[in-house]
């Protein structure tokens, strides 16, 4: 699952979040612009504030020398008064002084109290001129006119000097008793006076421009290249009672000004701007990580489901790998680590075992009563074990009709009643629905010990033990034992070869002889399986046919055997006017097969045999086990005239009260029996029995492994019909029992001889016997 898949990232701020962000940014720039724009006026004030004390200075001075002027100039007045107009050398040198002290005095002159020119020094005046009229406009005489009799100087009138420069005239009265007797005339020229009155360090910050009567002049320059700042001052000084004025312009130097100023506005500005700029970015930024931040626990909690999702499925995953899904129990696999847990674990000094079971004959219960009701018997059997088990042992089911169980005991011997109440526990009938079923199984029993030292080699020679229950007739335990290796490998390499074998057409069909007992005529034959393995040895039929069984091909060797023997029968009945039956050994899976009986009749059908000419051959166990399930096949055998005969009978549950329910027609006394005739009164007993009950109920008795005479003698004494046996001919192959038809009897000799000759016939049938190849 991918989460990204539920959670968009988010990838952008929404329209609100960039409207806050945006108001934010703006705000904050204006709060920088305005404390730039604040810590600007309050430098700007600062410069204001420098620039006033310039112009104050200015202003100062210019007074203050002015005012000394003028006291030089009352001073002077006050000498021509003291010395008279007389003393003009005196007032020459002393003008002279003056002017060597202050060039900026372009003429001074004495006059007449009528304006005269007595006395002249300095500047080349055209217009001035001793004894000459000073000029003076009207309009100053009219003012000079309203002087009272005190030195003091006062400006007049602007004028010009000779070189064009703007000028000032300042007029003292001289008193002499108390009368204005002369008058001292003083021409300033006003750029140069100014410069020379001003004279403080100040005037380097400022560019200052004057403008007297017109002309404007500049009086301080600063150096070379200086601009001017903003920042500028007016000054004006009336004179002349107000009727003229000398201005000037104070303006701070641009350098000034920027020396003043601080770096700090700016750099507040710029920091303000980058702050904010980063503080709306941070706020953007926090918002998107708490958005992520807000993702990311919504992906981690939808993670932590998927995580709790994938654990939940992995453990329902391992419980369904470990365990079986029709009962729930552990499966091999389950049951594997189960035994590694208990290994681990053993309690010192107990004994560790595996108890396979398996079910006896559990496919009829599933092929005739359905796959429901097998499922519900396979369901209700854990039950019925568990109520034997304790509480550490452990039961588990590997499939099928197999169960499992692992179990620790003190000893052996508690394990092997365990397993008899296991076997007695499943003796009673399971009522499904309206079924009663009665079911046996098998148990091989494994002890953990140095044969099976490892969970699986435990259920593994289980399996084998188990199949030795089984060959040992069912409804019983087995244990392992080591040698049950070989047998297992044998078994193997069985299964391996018969389909080979099958493949290469390798099996033979037998027949044996089964002769009337009184008469020692033939009567059938018996069609018995040969295997020549390629390896040189014949195999045992009850092996590959059990093999073949267990693994599915008994189908095959089953269906070749009963066609080539139907054919051979029908070989002898084309030649022979008495011709034998045919018997044929049914094993009980293909007893189940649902097309058995109609298969064969379309067989016998095919070679125009009599179904009563086929005898089929059932052990005592498989018919018992059919007795509920297969009746219907027995029934329709019956229907077709088939004769039933009950092979290896007595070995098994040995009650003719069974058989008597069944359509049986012969019974075939198991050779065990007949082997003990001569020395065991028990199994005298026992045939004979058998033989007068069989008669009672109108059955066929045969009697087979009939090797010695006295038997043959003994089984006549009993009654008993028909016999087989290396007394009378191995099973051979067909063309010998086609010449046993054409006359070749070889127990032809056997009628009327004694004991002791038919030994010797008998041994020399062993021998020499007519087979070809058995
Ligand atoms: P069975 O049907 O009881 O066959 C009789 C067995 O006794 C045969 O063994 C036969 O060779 C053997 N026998 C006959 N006379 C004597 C005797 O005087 N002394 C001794 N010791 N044995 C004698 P065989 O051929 O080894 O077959 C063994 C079993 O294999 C048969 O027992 C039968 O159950 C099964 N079998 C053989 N052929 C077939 C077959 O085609 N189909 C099926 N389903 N089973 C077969
Ligand atoms: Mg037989
Ligand atoms: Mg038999």
């Amino acid at each position: 699952m991918n989460i990204f898949k539920h959670t968009p990232w988010p990838s952008r701020v929404n329209w609100f979040t960039w409207l806050v962000a945006v108001l934010l940014l703006g705000g904050l720039l204006t709060c920088a612009a305005i404390l730039f724009q604040q810590l600007r006026q309050s430098e700007n004030d600062q410069i204001d504030r420098y620039l006033d004390s310039i112009a104050q200075h200015i202003e100062t001075d210019l007074h203050g020398t002015a005012g000394q002027q003028a006291s030089v100039q009352a001073r002077m007045a006050m000498r021509l008064a003291f010395d008279g107009p007389f003393d003009r050398a005196a007032w020459a040198a002393d003008a002279a002084r003056l002017i060597e002290a202050h060039p900026y005095y372009d003429v001074l002159a004495v006059l007449d109290a009528d304006y005269r020119v007595r006395w002249l020094a300095g500047g080349e005046q055209a217009a001035i001129a001793e004894g000459r009229p000073f000029p003076l406009s009207v309009e100053a005489i009219g003012r000079l006119a309203e002087i009272g009799p005190e030195m003091v100087s006062i400006a007049l009138e602007p004028l010009q000097t000779a070189s064009g420069q703007p000028a000032i005239l300042f007029m003292t009265p001289v008193i002499a008793d108390d009368e204005i007797s002369n008058w001292l005339a003083a021409v300033m020229v006003v750029p140069d006076s100014v410069k020379a009155m001003l004279t403080g360090f100040y005037l380097r910050d400022v560019i200052l421009d004057g403008s007297f009567a017109g002309v404007d002049f500049i009086i301080s320059e600063g150096a070379v290249g200086q601009q001017r700042s903003e920042f500028a001052r007016q000054l004006e000084f009336p004179l002349n009672g107000g009727r003229s004025s000398l201005s000037f312009n104070v303006a701070l130097k641009s350098s000034t000004a920027e020396q003043i100023r601080t770096a700090l506005p700016a750099t507040v500005l710029v920091l303000g701007s980058i702050l904010a700029i980063l503080m709306v970015a941070s706020v953007l930024l926090g918002l998107a990580a708490t958005r992520q931040a807000r993702y990311l626990a919504g992906a981690n909690i939808s993670l932590k489901h998927e995580i709790r999702d994938r654990q939940l499925a992995e453990q329902e995953l391992a419980f369904l790998l470990t365990h079986d899904s029709l009962t729930g129990l552990p499966n091999r696999q389950g049951m594997l680590r189960q035994l590694e847990q208990s290994i681990e674990e053993l309690i010192p000094g107990r004994r560790l075992a595996v108890l396979f079971i398996d079910l006896d004959q559990f496919k009829d219960v599933n092929e005739t009563l359905g796959h429901h009701l097998g499922d519900e018997l396979l369901r209700l059997i854990p039950d019925r074990l568990q109520a034997e088990l304790d509480d550490p042992d452990v039961i588990g089911r590997l499939g099928g009709d197999e169960y499992l169980v692992s179990l620790q005991r003190k000893d052996a011997a508690r394990i092997e009643r365990l397993a008899v109440n296991l076997l007695k526990s499943l003796e009673r009938p399971f009522q499904i629905e309206e079924h009663q079923l009665f079911v046996t199984a098998s148990i091989g029993i494994a002890y953990l010990d140095a044969a099976s030292p490892s969970p699986g080699e435990l259920i593994q020679n289980a399996d084998a033990a188990l199949f030795r229950a089984k060959q040992l007739g069912r409804n019983q335990f087995a244990l392992f034992v080591p040698e049950m290796f070989a047998e297992v490998e044998y078994r193997l390499n069985l299964s391996r070869d018969i389909r080979r074998a099958l493949d290469e057409g390798r099996f033979k069909l037998a027949y044996q002889p089964i002769v009337d007992l009184e008469s020692l005529e033939i009567r059938g034959v018996e069609a018995l399986l040969r295997w020549p393995h390629e390896d040189g040895y014949f195999v045992p039929p009850q092996d590959f046919i059990r093999v073949a069984e267990e693994t599915g091909m008994v189908h095959r060797l089953s269906q070749y055997a009963l066609a080539q023997a139907v054919s051979d029968l029908a070989a002898w009945h084309a030649q022979s006017d008495d011709p034998p039956f045919l018997a044929v050994n049914i094993s009980g899976v293909q007893f189940r097969e649902t097309d058995f009986v109609r298969d064969l009749s379309l067989l016998l059908h095919h070679h125009r045999i009599s179904p009563g000419c086929v005898h089929l051959e059932i052990t005592e166990d498989v018919l018992i086990e059919n007795l509920s399930l297969h009746h219907d096949v027995l029934k329709q055998l019956d229907d077709i005239g088939t004769p039933i005969v009950v092979d290896d009978f007595g070995v098994g549950y040995s009650s003719l009260a069974y058989i008597k329910n069944f359509p049986v027609s012969t019974i075939k006394i198991d050779q065990g029996f007949i082997r003990g005739l001569g020395h065991d009164a028990d199994d005298r007993a026992i045939t004979r029995t058998i033989c007068d009950l069989s008669r009672e109920l109108s059955l066929l008795t045969v009697a087979e492994g009939i090797e010695q005479m006295d038997q043959l003698e003994l089984l006549r004494a009993f009654g008993c019909n028909l016999g087989q046996g290396y007394l009378f001919m191995r099973a051979s192959s067909a063309e010998a029992i086609t010449a046993v038809l054409n006359g070749e009897v070889p127990w032809r000799d056997l009628a009327g001889r004694n004991q002791d000759e038919a030994e010797e016939i008998s041994l020399a049938t062993r021998k020499n016997g007519p087979q070809r190849w058995v």
